[in-house]
């Protein structure tokens, strides 16, 4: 495997691999861009196919944590890090805490937080090892769930996508379908019903879809039935790699924004279908970005006020991106990409020394 070349083609940093192997630790550590401050992303838990697998996504997702950062005006920039294994066989305080003494050896070049498979408490064992984490629990002085501030970010994004399409934010009788009534589809569809939305909802758990119809007065669609309903809007708040050859000409909504990560199957291509199909799409990473703001603003002593009041960010950001993606004739991602590269780039060129809230400002309190 030609490393460098891997690490060169996006600009990548540094790739830290990280082994103990009497506890079964096999991890890596990848750091994006620090232009902009500190990476921070999280760590995700996934028994990867193959060492090369574990690479190429974890490579994958510090970059995005990059852009994320970026467009959301956050200094900070993008890391991610992957354990690979059988979650279910391998997690334990030892385990999470020999990843902890890797982090803490960055020495604040990587910050990392909970993803696909780890959670509050895994982020407490790595917590005794090294102040350069957060997602943890509010009690310890940390964020908690990011959820609520997520949800509110993805509906400050549906606001600006009305407003941009529709030249108003009013949600009163507009249609949305939710797919995925999860952590942040629960706590959007509270927001939008209250806004007036009539909502349309979709899950594989019934449990939850059950909750939202109750609460909200919600209307159950299967799954297959979302893309092709009278909507106005789609919100995937589910699965990623949703928005594909197939399911893109079915969509009636001309409005797709929601908080799941990843939409567009191949973003290059479906990007420009959506926008060939007269179809507003908010790109995901920018209209989610309120979990990264939520975790981010832990490392300056946590207040979720504070933090949704940041979050609102994301409605401004949406408007600049629809409007470059509008003047340059460009599918709305790519508008973001370069609005995150820019901010980027003008960073770099006039060295400006970022004072990111760094998590050395995070008291050590074991
Ligand atoms: P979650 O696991 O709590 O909720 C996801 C929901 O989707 C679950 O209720 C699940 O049953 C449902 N689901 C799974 N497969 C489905 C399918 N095939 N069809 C319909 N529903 C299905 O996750 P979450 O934290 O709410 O996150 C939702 C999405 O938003 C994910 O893509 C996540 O990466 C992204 N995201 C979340 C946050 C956050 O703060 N939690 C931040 C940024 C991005």
């Amino acid at each position: 495997m030609e490393m460098f070349k891997m690490l060169g083609r996006h600009h990548h940093e540094q790739l830290v691999f990280c082994s103990e192997p009497e506890i079964g630790l096999k991890a890596i550590i990848a750091i994006h861009d620090t232009t902009l401050g500190p990476s921070l992303g999280g760590c995700r838990f996934y028994d990867y196919p193959s060492e090369a697998a574990a690479m190429k996504d974890v490579l994958r997702l510090a970059r995005g944590m990059t852009y994320k950062a970026s467009i959301a005006g956050l200094n900070l920039g993008g890391g991610k890090s992957v354990i690979i294994g059988d979650p279910n066989k391998l997690k334990n305080e030892h385990l999470f805490r020999a990843f902890g003494r890797f982090v803490e050896g960055l020495g604040g070049r990587y910050i990392t937080a909970e993803d696909m498979n780890t959670t509050v408490r895994d982020m407490e064992w790595v917590r005794m090892e090294t102040r350069f984490v957060t997602g943890i629990s509010k009690a310890l002085g940390g964020s908690g769930d990011p959820s609520p501030v997520t949800a509110f970010g993805t509906f400050m994004g549906i606001k600006a996508a009305l407003k941009w399409k529709h030249d108003s934010e009013d949600l009163s009788g507009v249609k949305v379908g939710v797919q995925g009534v999860g952590h942040v589809g629960y706590y959007l569809c509270k927001r939008l019903h209250k806004a007036g939305a009539e909502l349309f909802v979709t899950d594989i758990n019934q449990l939850a879809l059950d909750q939202v119809v109750e609460e909200f007065d919600a209307v159950q669609l299967t799954n297959g039935a979302m893309y092709g309903y009278d909507l106005d809007i789609f919100a995937p708040c589910a699965m990623g790699a949703i928005l594909d050859d197939e399911t893109i000409p079915q969509l009636k909504a001309r409005i797709v924004a929601g908080a799941a990560n990843n939409q567009l199957a191949v973003s290059k291509k479906h990007g420009g279908d959506l926008k060939q199909r007269g179809i507003l799409y908010a790109p995901d990473y920018a209209i989610n970005a309120g979990g990264l703001i939520n975790v981010s603003n832990e490392l300056e002593g946590y207040n979720q006020e504070r933090a949704l009041q940041l979050a609102e960010v994301i409605y401004d950001k949406l408007m600049e991106i629809f409007q470059l993606s509008d003047a340059q004739d460009i599918p709305t991602n790519f508008a973001s990409d370069q609005l995150a590269e820019d901010r980027i780039r003008r960073a770099a060129q006039i060295k400006t020394f970022y004072t990111a809230p760094t998590a050395g400002v995070i008291r050590r309190r074991t």
